[in-house]
Parts: C-alpha cells; sequence; structure tokens
C-alpha cells in the first residue's frame, strides 16, 4: 500500500492552489457579493487544463483521471469553492457523455469542454423531484428522427450560462420497471423552447450560476441520446459515482480553507495577554478540525483511487460525500467561532466559507440520501 502521491499529482496539486491563490483569490469576494459568474477564470482555467481533467486525452482532456480532479477541486476550493464551482463544474454533465456517449459524441463535445469553448451542465432535478430521481416527469417524445421534450428543472448549475445541457427525461413511459423509464439526452442550450431562469440570492456559492429551465416543444435529434433508450436511471446513478467524489473533495478544500484561516488568526489575535492559539480550547477546535479533514481526504483520496483503478466504489463515494460535507459545515463553524465576533462581518473569509459549506450537505445526494445508500448497501450483504 503507497500513500504517496506520485510526482505528477503534486504537481498538479500545487499548480491548482497557485492559480487559486492568484487568480481567484482576488475576485472572490466580489464575485459572491455580487453573484457575478466568472466565465474570464472559467477561460483560464482551462488553458491550464484545470477544467475537465478527468477526459481522457484521446478526447481532448489532460487525463489526470478523478484523483487528479478531486486533486484540483480541493486547492481551489480551499480559496473559494463558490467561484471553483464556475471551474471544476463546468464539465458537468459531460461525466455522463464519457461514460454512456457514444464514439461520435465523445469526439464532438469532450474536446470542446475540455479546452473550456464549452460549458456543460446536468439536468436532472425538477421542482417535484431532488431526492426521488426517479420522480422525474420530463418528457422527450419520438416525433421522426427527433425527440420533442416538455418539462421543468430546477437548480441547474451553469443553466444560464452552458453551452450544453444532459437533460434526464422519460423516453419509455410504459416501461415496466420505474427506473426503466429515463434517457440521458444531449440538448444544445440555445435551442428554441428553453427559458432560463437563473436563481439569485443563494445562501452561498454565489459566484456559480444556478438556473430554473422550462423546456417547452423543444426539438433535438434522437441521435444526441446517450446510449440505448431506458438507460437514463442507471447512467444518473453511475455519474454519482464520480461527481460525488468530486463534492467530497469541495468539502475537504473548504474544511482546510477554514483551518488554514483559523491557524492564522489564533496566532494573531490576543485575549487575556495571548494568543488565543496558546489556549487550550482553541487548540481542541483546531485538532478536531484537523483529524476530520485528515480522515475525509483519506475517504475521498480512496474512492478516487478505486475509480481510476476501475473499480469505482458507489458506497465509498457515498461515505466520502457524507463525511466531507459534515467535515466542511464543522470547519466552517468552529473556524468561524475562533474568529469571535470578526468571522461573523464580510471582511474575514470565514463568514464566506460558513454560507459555502452547508451547500455540500444538499448537492449531490442530500446527506439523508447518502445515508440511505449506505444503509441499504449495508442490508443487502
Ligand atoms: C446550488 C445548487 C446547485 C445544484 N446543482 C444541480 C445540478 O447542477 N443539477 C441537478 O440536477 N441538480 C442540482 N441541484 C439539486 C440538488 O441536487 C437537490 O436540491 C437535492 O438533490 C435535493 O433535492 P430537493 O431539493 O428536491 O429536496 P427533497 O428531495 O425534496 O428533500 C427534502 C428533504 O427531505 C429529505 N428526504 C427526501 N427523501 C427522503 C427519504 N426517503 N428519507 C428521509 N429523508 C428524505 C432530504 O434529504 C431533504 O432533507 C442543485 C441544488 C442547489 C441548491
Amino acid at each position: 500500500m503507497d500513500f504517496n502521491l506520485s510526482e505528477e499529482m503534486k504537481m498538479l496539486q500545487n499548480m491548482a492552489y497557485k492559480f487559486a491563490r492568484l487568480e481567484i483569490a482576488p475576485h472572490s469576494s466580489e464575485a459572491d457579493l455580487e453573484e457575478k459568474y466568472t466565465p474570464e477564470i472559467h477561460k483560464k482555467a482551462a488553458e491550464l487544463g484545470l477544467v475537465g481533467s478527468w477526459i481522457p486525452e484521446e478526447y481532448g482532456g489532460v487525463g489526470f483521471g478523478v484523483l487528479g480532479n478531486a486533486l484540483i477541486t480541493e486547492q481551489i476550493s480551499r480559496i473559494d469553492m463558490g467561484i471553483g464551482v464556475n471551474i471544476v463544474v463546468a464539465s458537468f454533465g459531460g461525466e455522463a457523455i464519457l461514460h454512456s456517449g457514444s464514439e461520435e459524441q465523445k469526439k464532438e463535445y469532450l474536446p470542446k469542454i475540455a479546452s473550456g469553448e464549452y460549458v456543460s451542465a446536468g439536468a436532472y432535478t425538477e421542482p417535484n423531484a431532488g431526492t426521488d430521481v426517479s420522480g422525474v416527469a420530463t418528457r422527450a417524445v419520438k416525433d421522426g428522427d427527433d425527440y420533442i421534450i416538455n418539462g421543468q428543472k430546477m437548480f441547474i448549475t451553469n443553466g444560464t450560462v452552458c453551452d450544453i445541457m444532459v437533460v434526464l427525461a422519460i423516453t419509455n413511459p410504459e416501461a415496466k420497471r420505474r427506473h426503466d423509464r429515463f434517457s440521458l439526452i444531449i440538448v444544445p442550450a440555445d435551442t428554441p423552447g428553453i427559458t432560463k431562469t437563473k436563481i439569485k440570492g443563494k445562501l452561498g456559492i454565489r459566484a456559480s450560476d444556478t438556473a430554473e429551465l422550462s423546456f417547452e416543444d423543444v426539438r433535438v435529434p434522437q441521435k444526441n441520446r446517450l446510449g440505448e433508450e431506458g438507460r437514463g436511471f442507471a447512467q444518473v446513478m453511475h455519474f454519482f459515482d464520480t461527481t460525488r467524489i468530486m463534492v467530497s473533495a469541495q468539502g475537504v478544500g473548504l474544511g482546510q480553507g477554514c483551518l488554514d484561516e483559523a491557524v492564522r488568526y489564533a496566532k494573531e489575535r490576543s485575549a487575556f495577554g495571548a494568543p488565543l492559539g496558546n489556549f487550550q480550547l482553541t487548540q481542541a477546535k483546531l485538532t478536531e478540525m484537523a483529524i476530520r479533514i485528515e480522515a475525509a481526504r483519506n475517504l475521498v483520496y480512496k474512492a478516487a483511487w478505486l475509480y481510476d483503478q476501475g473499480t469505482p466504489d458507489f458506497n465509498l463515494a457515498a461515505m466520502a460525500k457524507y463525511f466531507c460535507g459534515q467535515t466542511a459545515v464543522f470547519c466552517a463553524n468552529a473556524a468561524l467561532e475562533i474568529h469571535g465576533g470578526y468571522g461573523y462581518i464580510e471582511e474575514y473569509k470565514v463568514q464566506k466559507f460558513y454560507r459555502d459549506a452547508k451547500i455540500l450537505e444538499l448537492y449531490e445526494g442530500t446527506k439523508e440520501a447518502e445515508i440511505m445508500t449506505i444503509g441499504k448497501t449495508l442490508m443487502s450483504q
């Protein structure tokens, strides 16, 4: 068993952290306060191979795998998870194209995503179907060589800024098994009939674009479907194998960012004639943060490594997602407490970490959804 990262992976880690400090940090506060999407930072990141870094070289990517992508995500989220989403989620939906798409589809879309020419989105959630993915009601009905899509999607990251979206829709309503009714379809974002409404006023990750989408008689060729008809539900579940690892890495990065800030502040700020860091109660908080972050990191790296070995572990990815979300929320709370009243105002980074952290227990499967996955696996053994 070798826990060392390769030299290439260490370089990647350093490059991502440097990029985050130099290119993201200066824009962090403004993008957050003004809810500003940051396309120019996405483009610069793509030039360095930081966007869709999991995309294999044969499809125009840098081929760093899920582990490489986790390392990038961690380092970027350590500085700013909101702008970070605009980089690491710019390829969202592309994972499904790589896993389930035809050779033609992979060659058409993945190089454009990796180069930053395209931003993609994964549109699964609906106003009445989130955790219960099988409750999706959007319909895709055949018409000649096309599908006509009607329905609503909710909370779609990159919804108003994407070039393509991978949409989950019912294509086989007559299927006996509920899960066999769905397909994933690539929809160009400029197709007539799509209305995009940006959702404003999010608690955190405010630089990221989140949208409500409405599809009214949206016509796309059937050749845009990923794989066989009726495989959409299974494809989305497979999609979560990789994206849950990425979201878990966001949690590790945000937790580490909180620890960085808390240690710095504990050295600088004095009370009762000594730096805060000299007090055992402060050290206890820092220690608890450090232990949880390290445990979370190990879960993420193992899940990513297994994926890259060709033996993905869906259950482990769910464990990582559950634990990393909680770790991020815990660390943000502890870091804010160490900052006292100053942690509660805009000037200090920890208030943003605190707001950003909560999404990690909600999206890509709520923490309850992860418990359900892990519990089911335990009971089926
Ligand atoms: C900022 C943001 C970005 C997002 N980006 C995307 C995206 O890019 N693409 C996309 O498709 N979706 C996206 N989502 C949607 C996100 O994945 C969903 O919000 C999430 O899956 C939860 O669904 P819901 O909001 O409908 O909550 P619900 O499913 O209604 O759940 C509400 C509560 O009930 C709990 N619950 C549900 N079922 C059970 C059960 N059986 N047992 C116990 N508790 C249960 C949940 O855990 C939760 O606590 C995003 C959401 C946000 C907020």
